[in-house]
């Protein structure tokens, strides 16, 4: 067996000294890397005020599709962590922006969280509410069962009233092959340090359930995207492969996105991945215990 030194790089003063001056942005991850739920992951605060204070533009990028933007800029106020509305890269919120760019104005379908359907509202477009879908025990009398006459996409996020029932009528909507499928994220566990005796499935489950009876793979909003780079790209033109750095305690959405996009990537060990999880073919280019290690480099 490979030792993690052979797959990844731990994060020096040398090293930090020496990319530094490349870097011109910081896209972090907010959950486990700067806060764990309710709670700021300690020295996070200053690191970023550090980054801030040498001119290097940040982007708090979230896969979250159980918030809304508005709500993560409320965490970020009573948590005491600074953040400006246009810092704040939310899934939900792109993924609104994202349909309204496609040309969507009419009808969708959403299978997701009330944050979800607070971005779309917002954005003018128009899809059912959320919350429970109860249908009939006798699965054949579902014959009734009311559909929109026409429905222009079918957005899927994370929600904790999923249903065979919401599966039926995605999958009933995604028969027309003009009616566009968006997912939000493809999360395939939310964090429980809570519970840890639990696998709280996420996102990537109910993609999964509408793709086995339609075979369709949704365009994917969140990362590791690499359309995110592009949204962001809207907000941030000079973001390139030379002078932005990714952070992020999760290899397969955070570490792959930044790779995919040609980022220079930092694991940081506060959340769900760990340094022994790395494999050589999605490895960081960096790793370090805490996002808190940068303060040090930068005294
Ligand atoms: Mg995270």
């Amino acid at each position: 067996m490979c030792s993690i030194v052979e797959k990844s790089t731990r994060l020096t003063q040398t090293i930090w000294t020496e990319l530094a001056p490349k870097i011109k942005y910081v896209l972090t991850d907010c959950d486990g890397v700067i806060w764990h739920s309710k709670e700021r992951v300690p020295g996070a605060s200053i690191v970023l005020e550090k980054l801030r204070d040498r001119g290097i533009q940040l982007g708090f990028v979230t896969n979250n599709s159980g918030t809304s933007r508005a709500e993560l800029l409320e965490k970020f106020s009573a948590l005491k962590i600074k953040a400006n509305p246009e810092e704040i890269f939310c899934v939900n919120n792109l993924t609104a922006k994202y349909l309204v760019g496609k040309g969507v104005t009419g009808k969708l379908y959403m299978i997701g969280h009330k944050a979800l359907y607070d971005e779309l509202q917002a954005v003018g477009l128009s899809c059912n509410e959320p919350g429970p879908d109860p249908v009939d025990d006798y699965y054949q009398s579902w014959s009734g069962l009311h559909l929109e006459e026409t429905v222009q996409a079918v957005v899927v996020g994370f929600d904790n009233h999923f249903s065979l029932a919401k599966v039926c009528r995605a999958a009933s909507y995604l028969e027309d092959p003009k009616c566009l499928f968006v997912a939000t994220d493809a999360d395939s566990r939310i964090a429980a340090p809570k519970c840890p005796h639990l696998v709280l499935p996420c996102t990537g489950s109910i993609i999964a359930a509408v793709q086995a009876p339609t075979g369709r793979t949704p365009e994917l909003i969140g990362k590791p995207s690499t359309l995110l780079a592009d949204m962001i790209r809207t907000v941030y033109p000079g973001l390139s492969g030379q002078n932005t750095l990714v952070i992020g305690d999760n290899l397969e959405t955070d570490i792959e996105f930044g790779r995919r996009s040609g980022f220079t990537t930092l694991l940081v060990e506060t959340g769900v991945h760990k340094r022994h999880h790395v494999r050589r073919s999605e490895a960081p280019s960096f790793y370090t215990p805490s996002i808190a290690d940068l303060a040090e480099f930068m005294r």
